[in-house]
């Protein structure tokens, strides 16, 4: 018998496994690999396997969003940082680790816990008891029906095809405008002109831009003509973009009173405003290419991406639609999911995200409820987003960034304001954990 059920031994279900361990309750972890399944990304069957790099990136607390959730994580008690820690290898500011050890440390963990019983087996249905579902982007498949099925989403499995996103205050809104097109709905739109020859260089780079090439088992996921990426359309034709998403018809630019030869759209992207995503641009280019290309962009010359585009197949729900602010599925608030299949992204938000539904999870089983934490915080702006801030129609997986925290008052001069938002962040993390926190510590200890 068992208190709470973790389907999926990655990042964000070995976090869960040992918090709510640790908590005192009885854990049923789940993992796949190891029983005679596997993912076509994962090599081994050790819990928390790094599928592609060894990085968590930065750990600069103090200037970068990451760094800040490294902080906010440990402070937590998570295993995660604690084997990361362990076996971090020389990367200048950036916390990378050794991938084989990392692993076998938080394996070793887990296993040695006298609370946590590892089953190698695979999951195909959503339990009917407590449970958290941290399955990864690569969930097994008849799992990954039983929940388009329970979420009505229609597939889970698809290419994830992401148009970049760029930090609002960025944009050169002197260059750009807002408007919609006809006028019609409102200046809903940040809108950046071109003229013929930018156009045509623009088109002419795209062509001979660097792309990323497709791996073997994405070849077979479904594709869909709506996700056509930018640089494929450039090739069809010079005029395909013009026709498409460049189209400038309907758009007076006010410093011209004319339509320009072409625009990019900009729609926002999350509740707060900060973020905007380029419509229409999903792209294959590698990373330093789309900056290269995307600065070229009429207002964009000093833009600064919150993430860049991509393609590949990745298994996610939409959180904002379907989960509360506890990651509870509202269909069906006895299973919580974490982790990448909430729709975060990368190695150490799938983890905070791991972190954070245990917790809900283990004051719910004591009876208790704990109010998530605030936007100002790293965590809790991430966790936010997947609950509530981004856009339901276009939700696309996010990395923690500030962007997704609350603008800090006042204006701070650039240099100072990544620190703004960490300053801040501490404070309001501090405050958060020892209302919400202690006072589950104290209940628990009577
Ligand atoms: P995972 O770590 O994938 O864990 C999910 C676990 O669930 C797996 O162990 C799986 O075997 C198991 N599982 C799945 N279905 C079932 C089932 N039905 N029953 C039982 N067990 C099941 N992130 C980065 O930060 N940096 C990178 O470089 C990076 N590269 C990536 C490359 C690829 C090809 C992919 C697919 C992802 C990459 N990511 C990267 C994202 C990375 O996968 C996630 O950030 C992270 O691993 C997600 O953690 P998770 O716990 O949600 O999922």
């Amino acid at each position: 018998a068992h208190d709470i059920h973790i389907v999926g031994g990655g990042l964000a279900g070995s976090e869960a496994a040992w918090q709510l361990a640790e908590a005192g309750f009885e854990v049923r972890l789940s993992e796949m690999r190891g029983g005679g399944d596997s993912t076509p990304a994962h090599e081994g069957d050790r819990l928390a396997e790094m599928v592609c790099s060894n990085s968590f990136r930065s750990d600069d607390a103090r200037n970068n969003a990451v760094g800040l959730l490294h902080q906010e994580m440990r402070d937590l008690g998570s295993l995660i940082m604690r084997c990361a820690d362990e076996h971090r290898v020389p990367a200048g500011s950036a916390l990378a680790v050794d991938r084989e050890k990392f692993a076998e440390a938080v394996t070793n963990r887990i296993e040695d816990h006298p609370k946590v019983t590892v089953v190698r087996e695979r999951i195909d249905r959503l339990p009917d008891h407590p449970a958290i579902i941290a399955t990864g982007p690569l969930t097994g498949s008849a799992l990954a029906d039983a929940i388009a099925a329970e979420t009505g989403q229609g597939a889970l499995a698809f290419f994830d095809a992401i148009a970049p996103i760029v930090h609002k205050d960025s944009i050169d809104m002197d260059v750009a405008w807002m408007a919609a097109r006809w006028d019609k709905g409102g200046k809903d739109y940040v809108n950046c002109p071109m003229d013929k020859p930018q156009y045509e260089a623009f088109v002419q780079a795209l062509n001979e831009g660097e792309k990323t090439e497709f791996k073997d088992w994405e070849r077979d996921t479904p594709y869909f003509e709506g996700c056509m990426p930018i640089e494929v359309m450039a090739e069809r034709g010079s005029e395909t973009l013009r026709h498409g998403p460049m189209k400038p018809v309907g758009l007076d630019n006010p410093r011209t009173g004319r339509w320009p030869y072409a625009v990019v759209q900009l729609r926002q992207d999350n509740a707060l405003g900060t973020l905007w995503n380029m419509v229409g641009f999903q792209t294959k280019l590698k990373h330093g290419e789309q900056v290269r290309i995307f600065r070229m962009i009429p207002g964009l010359e000093n833009a600064e991406f919150a993430r860049l585009g991509g393609i590949h197949r990745n298994s996610f729900i939409n959180s904002p639609r379907l989960l509360d602010r506890h990651l509870r599925l509202k269909s069906k608030p006895n299973i919580r999911f974490a982790g990448q299949i909430t729709g975060c992204e990368g190695y150490v938000e799938s983890a905070a995200i791991g972190l954070l539904g245990s917790l809900f999870a283990a004051a719910e089983l004591r009876g208790e409820e704990i109010a998530p934490p605030p936007l100002e915080t790293a965590c809790g702006a991430l966790l936010g987003h997947i609950t509530g801030g981004a856009d339901v129609e276009t939700f696309q997986p996010m990395n923690v960034n500030f962007g997704l925290m609350p603008p800090p008052p006042g204006r701070a001069r650039k240099a100072d304001r990544k620190a703004a938002y960490t300053d801040r962040a501490r404070i309001a993390f501090d405050a958060w954990k020892s209302k919400e926190l202690c006072r589950l510590c104290a209940t628990a200890a009577e």
